[in-house]
């Protein structure tokens, strides 16, 4: 089967993949093994030590690749240690431009650590691509894009960003964990790096955490591959079957998240009780146009303020809820609801985090594959 051939629900389950040559297992052994014997000083079958390569993991990463379109797949150890091997591309004096509302723990590793290696960020709202023009000078190496956007779900232009870095050397990074390539694919879009917390969509259960790039070029991956072997925060085995084995059914848990998805983004703009519904699916959400450009559909991802918009009917709100359970994450097939302002954004002082969106009353949810009906009565009960 040619590869470029290939649909995108095919490849999630054939792309990069061949059975295992040594038995024709159809699902890739997992090869718990550290090490491999060599006929001879520096003979081997390609494997020679699990932290620069190993069966399993290379099953992953080529089919990363596939799913992404890209020249070659990374995998590691979760989706901040994917971030970290981006970010170690830079040296001291270079800058980055990011999203002012950026996943918390990526703003984390900009600016608490790498931040004290010398390298600079700016934060701006990316949502208008000129900011990112006003800040780009002969230093920006980087622009690393978030879309959409954690918990707001703001959408930026991968495509109006990506032309600004056209003749320069500044590499463009997509964090593409929220849509996953079924809904969007940022190489084609013109990015040069995908990243993804396989953890979510990928990985879609909710029992592993892992992380990944894709790369578009081939000497890029090269280098990158080189900092995955020398920092060594590489994924185990057992984690890159987990992926793999979610992977296959990307494409059909994705169509039921965006189905539900929309059917819970509508029945809460209806609900006299609920003040504001962010979901980029509305023509009335500031970039739906962008969204309906760059992705396929629009997720299972959405956030909203019930009218009461307090700490209390928030937080009486997720506790009544008995289908979503309460809890951080995202992406696999259960429903979950989160409260931001006191979960993931309570480090963030409540002044920074209301001009951004993150009022008290916040909720963001994760619609999972249950019964639409189920999920809608457990909304209306817990409302009330
Ligand atoms: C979860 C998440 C990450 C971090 O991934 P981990 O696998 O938790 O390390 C990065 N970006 C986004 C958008 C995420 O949701």
């Amino acid at each position: 089967m040619k590869e470029s051939k290939i649909k995108f629900n095919t490849k999630t389950i054939h792309g990069g993949q061949s059975p295992d040559p040594a038995y024709g297992a159809v699902m890739p052994p997992v090869y718990l093994t550290s090490t491999y014997v060599q006929s001879t000083p520096g003979g081997h079958k390609g494997y020679e030590y699990s932290r620069t390569h190993n069966p399993t993991r290379t099953a992953l990463e080529n089919a990363l690749a596939s799913i992404e379109d890209g020249a070659r797949g990374l995998c590691f150890g979760s989706g901040m240690a994917a971030i970290d091997a981006v970010l170690k591309l830079l040296s001291p004096g270079d800058e980055v431009i990011s999203t002012n509302d950026l996943y918390g723990g990526s703003y984390r590793l900009f600016t608490k650590v790498f931040a004290n290696y010398g390298i600079r960020f700016h934060f701006v709202d990316m949502q208008n691509p000129e900011h990112v023009a006003e800040k780009i000078n002969e230093k920006t190496k980087l622009i690393w894009v978030e879309t959409p956007t954690n918990p707001m779900m703001n959408i930026v232009d991968v495509q109006a960003i990506t032309k600004l870095s056209l003749n320069k050397e500044i590499l463009v990074v997509v964090d593409n964990t929220f849509a996953s390539p079924y809904l969007q694919q940022p190489l084609k879009l013109g990015a040069d790096i995908v990243m993804h917390s396989a953890t979510k969509y990928l990985g879609g259960h909710s029992d592993v955490v892992l992380g990944a790039l894709v790369v578009r070029d081939e000497s890029l991956a090269e280098q990158l591959a080189f900092i995955q072997n020398a920092s060594g925060a590489v994924c185990g085995p057992m984690d890159a079957f987990l992926v793999l084995r979610g992977i296959k059914t990307l494409h059909v848990r994705m169509q039921r998240h965006c189905e539900n998805g929309k059917a819970v983004a509508e029945f809460l703009s209806d609900h006299p009780k609920v003040k504001k519904v962010y979901w980029p699916g509305f023509e009335n959400h500031p970039n739906h146009k962008v969204a309906q450009t760059q992705m396929k559909d629009f997720g299972g991802m959405l956030s909203f303020v019930p009218k009461n918009d307090t700490l209390e009917s928030a937080t009486s709100i997720v506790e009544s809820l008995k289908v979503f359970t309460l809890a951080e994450s995202l992406g696999g097939v259960e429903s979950l609801a989160g409260h931001p302002a006191s979960m993931t954004h309570a480090s963030i002082p409540k002044e920074e985090r209301e001009k951004s969106g993150v009022v008290d009353g916040l909720i963001r949810l994760s619609v999972g594959l249950e019964d639409i009906d189920d999920l809608i009565d457990d909304l209306k009960q817990a409302i009330g």
